[in-house]
């Protein structure tokens, strides 16, 4: 552990050091944004027991802030001097987001995702290759957080497969971190790196790295140890991080960010129990530059609370996928990546790409929902397979499909994130 005594700590003891926090931060909110001095009103809950009574915040709210004055949203909560980083979300629906950080919220965010990677196993003095671009996204704000575990870290940034290959072969790193799709698209192009000197895969920037068919996948083609990170934008860089018994991410952020789950249909807080599955919605402790409160995230996780034998504390998640991705087949929720995984099942025989293809851009898909699988390389037997996977399909996930089987290398390879869905 990067920081024993931190990371350790009684999850109760840490809900009390939160709870200091987080009346320091809404006192904060309150006075300092502008946004929330508006939207506390009337709410007088005082402490961490009863954030749930405070209301959620919307992406949509933020955005609808912004003016040619304030291009970042009345969610600034400090002056322009303060500010020492801004970045931009991809912003797949239009303008991007700006995302300011003073020097203590950029120290912070390092400071949770170097716990989140350290988690993994990787050690000081190991050498890492990184396929991130330090560009305008927060991605950018991990590769910090390798110097502070005190790595060797070799950017190749992304977009140069070539160059990413020459490094692993001529380097020797013992640790690669790059989105899922781009470590499976490299595991098949490069069938070497089984014998590479790659010990560990740090896959992050979408949902697949826990998913068991998946990462099993990944695990044989690298012959490494394959663990995920989860960030979210708006919060913070690689907040989760999973640690070497790969069952669940910890919230390497923790005292940082306050996590919490609800219904996504409702928005009712959940009890953060084992088991429990809902939306993750997030609160800053400590932030300065523009806090949010009850952010909803979009992400739809699963929770862990076992004891992990690494000696973590807190609860842990697993993402199952984006609320903008889930479709709903007669009444039942469907997430790509679901599909994903159970097709995967039927390794050697399909690659592992697959596409869904909605017949509406609407949520609410009519069945059969269709899915285009790829074969494997040298896949044989294809009688029947097709059947066999919607039958799969149907009992796991309880969807109909129509499952079209392409030779290999028809679906398109990605170098960052996959696109699982295809309207
Ligand atoms: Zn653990």
């Amino acid at each position: 552990m990067l920081e024993p005594e931190v990371e350790s700590r009684s999850w109760p003891e840490q809900l009390v050091v939160d709870d200091e926090a987080f009346r320091v931060q809404l006192a904060y909110l309150r006075e300092r944004s502008p946004f929330y001095r508006e939207k506390l009103a009337g709410y007088d809950a005082a402490g961490l027991a009863e954030v749930a009574a405070l209301p959620l915040t919307e992406k949509d709210e933020l955005r609808a802030t912004v003016t040619d004055e304030n291009p970042i949203g009345a969610h600034l909560s400090v002056g322009r001097e303060e500010i020492v980083r801004i970045y931009s979300t991809s912003g797949t629906t239009g303008t991007p987001s700006y995302i300011p950080l003073t020097a203590s919220d950029l120290d912070n965010w390092i400071t949770g995702s170097a716990r989140s990677y350290a988690a993994s196993g990787v050690r000081a003095g190991q050498r890492i290759v990184s396929t991130y671009n330090a560009g305008p996204f927060v991605a950018g704000a991990a590769l910090a957080s390798f110097d502070r575990i005190g790595l060797s870290h070799i950017p190749v940034g992304t977009g140069n497969t070539e160059r990413l290959l020459t490094a692993i072969e001529r380097l020797r790193p013992e640790a690669v971190v790059m989105t899922p799709s781009y470590a499976a698209h490299l595991a098949e192009r490069a069938p070497w790196l089984r014998e590479s000197s790659v010990e560990r895969v740090l896959v992050a920037g979408e949902p697949g790295g826990g998913e068991p068919a998946f990462r099993a996948a990944l695990e044989d083609g690298w012959g490494a140890h394959v663990t995920e990170a989860m960030g979210i934008g708006d919060i913070g860089v690689s907040l989760w991080g999973e640690c070497e018994e790969q069952d669940g991410m910890h919230l390497g952020a923790r005292g940082f960010v306050h996590a919490e789950l609800v219904d996504p249909a409702s928005g009712d807080a959940l009890p953060l129990e084992d088991g429990a599955a809902g939306e993750l919605v997030l609160t800053h402790l400590r932030q300065r530059a523009a806090p949010l409160l009850r952010f909803r995230t979009r992400d739809h996780v699963v929770v862990k609370t076992s004891p992990c034998p690494c000696g973590r504390t807190g609860p842990r998640i697993r993402c199952v996928g984006r609320t903008d991705d889930m479709l709903i087949v007669r009444g039942v929720n469907v997430f790509p990546s679901a599909i994903r995984e159970v097709v995967a099942g039927f390794a050697p025989a399909v690659s592992g790409h697959v596409r869904v293809r909605p017949t509406t851009p609407d949520v609410k898909q009519e069945p059969p929902l269709p899915v285009t699988v790829e074969l494997s390389r040298d896949a044989e037997s294809l009688e029947r397979l097709a059947d066999e996977i919607r039958e799969r399909l149907r009992a796991v996930l309880v969807v109909q499909t129509a499952v079209e089987l392409v030779p290999w290398g028809t679906l398109e390879r990605s170098e960052y994130k996959s696109k699982l869905l295809e309207r």
